[in-house]
């Protein structure tokens, strides 16, 4: 316990927020907005300001995206530390435009931006050539489903040194960017499958795709992207207490919180409640290391969103 203990207190953890505007969309155009941008940090909302690391606004692209996330990608080859993307938001604010993770649209999100820095990096001839691999799951009412895979449901399990891991998770060795990029796709569309059949939409799970790196010594390393469920608070939403979508919100509710209470927990080095969801327990395994996260917040401009925008903005301030 000793030495965990000061392997843990030698962890560093780099915690940077961001603010991701989305443009108003065509059957919006003539609706009202309610957010200013006030400087490369700051976003204001009826006059209250909301500061995080780097704000974009409405006329960003994917690369200035990037590029704010690419110091991730470039510590986890030379570095070997860890890294978490996640994108946070109400649903239908761009979460999943951002990462990238809709294969209809052809423009390169944030992940595959990310592997081909990845291949690029690891290109570079001087150091010994790592293995690269690829796992992809979803987390839906606490349980996790292996997206790479057509099977079932895996478990979460605790090893003796208190690691968890996703039993029977399927991890594909890729060769190049094109490689990560068709699992990437083959994933996402056995999820929007699921979604349907299940008939729970995509937006009520976590989506996580991982890139790991593994060194001939033998260490091992994952880069993490996190499509997170839709923040959107069913308590504000009529549904009944019994309804699947009440249970549904709960648990994403409960799993978000913890999130947030887990990165500022960790930020502060005080006590990890990591074991209070399936998400952290899964993120653990990189949280308990040195490790850049990195929370995108996506809002919505429309008035009518403001309630959902302010609470998105209070978790983003909240997390640090
Ligand atoms: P979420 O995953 O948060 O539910 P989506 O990523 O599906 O939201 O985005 C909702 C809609 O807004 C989609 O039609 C998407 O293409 C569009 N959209 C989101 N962000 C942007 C952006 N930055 N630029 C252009 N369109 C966007
Ligand atoms: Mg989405």
């Amino acid at each position: 316990p000793e030495l965990q203990m000061a392997m843990e207190s030698e962890c560093t953890i780099r915690v940077d927020t961001s603010v991701r505007i989305r443009p108003l969309l065509k059957a919006e155009l003539n609706e009202k907005t309610c957010l200013d941008v006030a400087d490369d940090s700051t976003v204001q909302v009826n006059s209250k300001s909301f500061r995080v690391t780097k704000v974009f606004d409405d006329s960003s692209t994917q690369e200035d995206v990037f590029s704010w996330s690419k110091y991730i990608v470039q510590d986890f080859v030379k570095e070997k530390k860890q890294g978490i993307v996640l994108a946070y938001g109400q649903t239908g604010t761009g979460k999943t435009y951002t990462l990238g993770t809709d294969p209809q649209i052809s423009e390169k999100g944030l992940i595959r931006l990310a592997i081909d820095e990845l291949f690029n990096l690891i290109k570079e001839p001087k150091n010994p050539h790592p293995t690269v691999k690829v796992a992809f799951l979803d987390i839906y009412l606490e349980e996790v489903r292996d997206l790479l895979a057509t099977g079932n449901s895996c478990r979460v399990r605790e090893s003796e040194s208190k690691v968890f891991h996703v039993e029977g998770l399927k991890e594909i060795e890729v060769f190049q960017a094109r490689d990560a990029v068709e699992l990437l796709y083959k994933g996402c569309r056995q999820r929007s499958f699921r979604a349907t059949n299940k008939n729970a939409a995509s937006s009520r799970s976590h989506a996580i795709f991982t890139l790991i790196m593994e060194n001939p010594n033998g260490e091992r390393i994952q880069l993490w992207f996190v499509d997170l469920a839709g923040s959107e608070d069913v308590g504000r939403s009529e549904v009944s207490s019994c309804s699947k979508q009440w249970k549904e919100g709960v648990k994403i509710n409960n799993s978000l919180s913890t999130l947030r209470r887990v990165i500022h927990a960790l930020h502060h080095k005080s006590h990890i409640p990591y074991r209070d969801s399936i998400l952290t327990k899964i993120l653990y395994g990189s949280l308990k290391h040195s490790c850049n996260i990195q929370l995108i917040a996506s809002v919505s401009p429309c008035s009518s969103s403001v309630t959902e925008t302010l609470s998105t903005l209070h978790f983003a301030i909240e997390m640090k």
